[in-house]
């Protein structure tokens, strides 16, 4: 049989036209649905935009409480993140709040509807943070990504809304920092009692320097600017700081040099990557380091766990470089211990002692504590100089701490009893 009879033959064959009309099918089911894919993908490109955003991001969080507040609000699938928040009266108040679940989420915004997918990594770890990789992703119709930059900057007002009139402080977490605690309402300056002009001649050096920028780029000097305060403990290093930070509308990166696990990379990055308009604070500098003699056996004690390394310090201090103002502040109770080449100008440049108290500290906090004078006839008193004379004919030093500690013990009592039982100061 010739090559064209078979053919023929095997066409009239039944089970073989079956079997090539099912190929068929097959073949042409699958084109389309290749088909199908492409024009999905093709339409995805052209006429789709999305946005993807990270867990690493800092808009994460942002995004997920707007999604929440402002987006999806009718979305019934929501996730709790607890927290507790601590009132200055020492009230502990528990903070529920809801983000979206992970899952899909539908909203409109100005007109245009908006898919959220929140994606959850159960493989994937953010080593940073030590939680399962995130990723949230806003898929909307249209190409106008100004869509999502609105989105974005309403979740970031939104987020800024909930901070105003605090101070956020933030702790550094891994690689990167994290806000530690809620953010706390913002201390006056005026509250922290420094002796005569001191807090005034700190925040205009500080206000200068953020005026600033231009200058020191001109000049190619990094943009950075530190300031050491010492003094024994209680005085008011801390406190000042905290009050800075609120006065400038700027938060604080606190860094224990101490820390185990910190070692001269990740602090180099750490205060490469801390947020803007941000103070950096090193706390108590001399219990990281004494000496440079001395650190290397308190190295080579702690040799193998890791430790930041006096010269890493220094190296990380004088690399400090940002386009924004970085503002750092260390403080110490022992200036003595403190080697030469650490606070030597770049790397310190105001120094400022915050000591005990002087008469006039302690005027100021006693009229801080204690209505003196009578506001109907307007008499005045002199019990906030007869406080000064008994405080100060004692001949010892008192800091501001334990004066606070001395009027909150006497809190409703007379001016005159304070002064009588001034000896307990120092108990
Ligand atoms: P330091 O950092 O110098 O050890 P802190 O700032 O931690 O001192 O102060 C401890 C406590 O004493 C705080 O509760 C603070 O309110 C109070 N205090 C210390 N110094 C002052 C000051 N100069 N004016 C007002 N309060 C002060």
């Amino acid at each position: 049989m010739s090559l064209g009879n078979y053919i023929t033959s095997l066409g009239d064959n039944p089970y073989f036209g079956a079997g090539f009309g099912l190929f068929g099918i097959g073949a042409g089911a699958a084109v389309l649905r290749k088909g199908l894919q492409y024009a999905v993908i093709y339409f995805r490109r052209q006429y789709m935009i999305t946005l993807e955003v990270p867990c690493r991001d800092k808009s994460y969080q942002w995004l997920l409480q707007w999604i929440t507040y402002k987006g999806a609000r009718k979305t019934q699938h929501l996730s709790v993140e607890t927290s507790f928040e601590q009132h200055q009266t020492g009230h502990i108040k528990t903070k529920y709040d809801f983000i979206p679940s992970v899952g899909s989420h539908y909203f409109r915004y100005n007109g245009t509807w908006i898919k959220v997918d929140r994606t959850r990594e159960q493989h994937t770890l953010d080593l940073h943070m030590g939680i399962p990789w995130e990723t949230v992703t806003l898929t909307s119709l249209g190409k106008n990504k100004q869509l999502f930059f609105n989105i974005l900057e309403e979740a970031r007002q939104m987020a800024l809304t909930k901070t105003e009139g605090k101070t956020v402080m933030y702790t550094a977490m891994g690689a990167d920092w994290k806000q530690f605690g809620h953010p706390k309402k913002k201390r006056p300056l005026s509250s922290v009692v420094l002796d005569c002009d001191l807090s005034e001649r700190i925040l205009s050096d500080v206000k200068d320097f953020l005026g600033s920028a231009s200058w020191y780029g001109e000049r190619g000097i990094p943009y950075r600017r530190g300031y050491l305060l010492y003094g024994p403990p209680g005085c008011g290093k801390s406190s000042f700081i905290t009050a800075l930070a609120g006065e400038l509308n700027f938060g604080i990166c606190v860094l224990n040099l101490s820390e185990r696990g910190l070692t001269d990379d990740r602090l180099n990055h750490l205060l490469s990557v801390a947020p803007q308009n941000t103070i950096i604070l090193l706390e108590d500098i001399d219990s990281a380091f004494v000496s440079r003699e001395e650190s290397k056996q308190v190295a080579a004690a702690y040799e193998g766990l890791n430790r930041v390394t006096f010269s890493g310090l220094l190296n990380c201090l004088d690399g400090v470089a940002s386009t924004e103002a970085r503002i750092l502040f260390m403080t110490t109770n022992y200036l003595e211990r403190l080697d030469p080449a650490l606070i030597r100008p770049g790397r310190v440049d105001l120094k400022e002692f915050i000591g005990f108290c002087s008469e006039h500290q302690i005027q100021q906090m006693f009229a801080k504590f204690y209505k003196t004078g009578d506001p109907e006839t307007g008499e005045i008193d002199d019990y906030p100089q007869k406080f000064v004379k008994e405080v100060i004919c004692r001949g010892k030093p008192v800091s501001p701490a334990q004066l606070q500690g001395y009027f909150m013990r006497y809190k409703t009592a007379h001016p005159s009893c304070v002064i009588e039982k001034v000896d307990e100061i120092w108990d």
